[in-house]
């Protein structure tokens, strides 16, 4: 097997980032885990990579809600695995409410992990991949980069943010061998979206199939979530030789959601 370069994959204890790392460490890549979990739930989790994949692997829980997190991230990867060629900017989170009444607290806390972390991991980690003339970042934006739901005030603006970032990272490194894409998933199966199935269950009285069919058929036409692995995947497409012409895109994969 060729010499993989190593992945580093934020938020990738659960969900989406989960399957990347999956997707990532079958092809033979050393995958850095990342995401708020235990020192235990860590070093279960490089136990499972090392057996199932035989890859290095390593794990950091820096919390990148700060400059100092991400630069602590940074230097974990570094320890673990040496500098890696990939960059994979997932983690995220949400928080609902109308802007008229959307607290500060939650605000900055959304744009620091969903749009600021990406700009510091991607700021430390492009002269390496400057220097290699090689290197791929992907950032996981979402539906909501490219198009609004109500209530969803910090988590738009910091995901039409990202792929903003994507594509001055795309332009200004287009002759060094790097790309920057985004991808814009609708629904996807993951811990994220259960709390919304249930409580339409719970409201309209109706069984747990039929609530999910309605959430997310009420944005998609292609009534179906998409599963995490599908997302692993196309990362690793875009980290492939066939996708070095791909740069500066947002890839939707959201059922002909923003197809209206
Ligand atoms: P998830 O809640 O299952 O996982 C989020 C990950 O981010 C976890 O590993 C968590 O520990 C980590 N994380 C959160 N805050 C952190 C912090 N301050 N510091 C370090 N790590 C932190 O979520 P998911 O559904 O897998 O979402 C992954 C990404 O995909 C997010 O950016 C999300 O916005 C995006 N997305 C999800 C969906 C969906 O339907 N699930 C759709 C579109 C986009």
């Amino acid at each position: 097997r060729e010499q993989q370069q190593p992945v580093l994959i934020t938020g990738s204890t659960s969900g989406i980032g989960l399957a990347i790392a999956n997707s990532m460490a079958r092809a033979g890549h050393p995958v850095m885990l990342h995401g708020l979990a235990s020192v235990e739930q860590g070093e279960d989790l490089q136990r499972q990579f090392r057996a199932e994949y035989r890859v290095d692997c390593g794990f950091s829980n820096a919390d990148i809600a700060s400059e100092a997190g991400c630069a602590q991230l940074v230097a974990d990867t570094r320890e673990a695995l040496g500098n890696p060629g990939i960059l994979v900017n997932n983690a995220g989170v949400q928080h609902t409410a109308d802007a008229h009444g959307f607290a500060a607290e939650h605000w900055h806390n959304i744009l620091a992990i969903n749009l600021s972390a990406a700009f510091f991991l991607s700021r430390e980690l492009l002269p390496g991949m400057r220097a290699a003339n090689w290197g791929r970042i992907v950032n996981i934006s979402s539906v909501h980069g490219l198009v609004a739901s109500q209530q969803k005030a910090a988590y738009c603006a910091a995901k039409h943010g990202l792929i903003g970032l994507t594509k001055v990272v795309a332009l200004e490194n287009a002759d060094r061998g790097i790309t920057a894409n985004a991808i814009c998933p609708g629904w996807v199966e993951t811990p994220l979206i259960q709390p919304q199935i249930e409580s339409i269950a719970r409201e309209q009285s109706i069984d747990i199939e039929a609530a999910r069919a309605q959430l997310i058929g009420a944005k998609q036409p292609l009534a179906q979530a998409t599963k995490p692995e599908a997302i692993g995947e196309l990362v690793l497409y875009l980290c492939g030789e066939f996708a070095s012409t791909i740069t500066g895109a947002s890839l939707p994969v959201d059922g002909g959601w923003t197809a209206q």
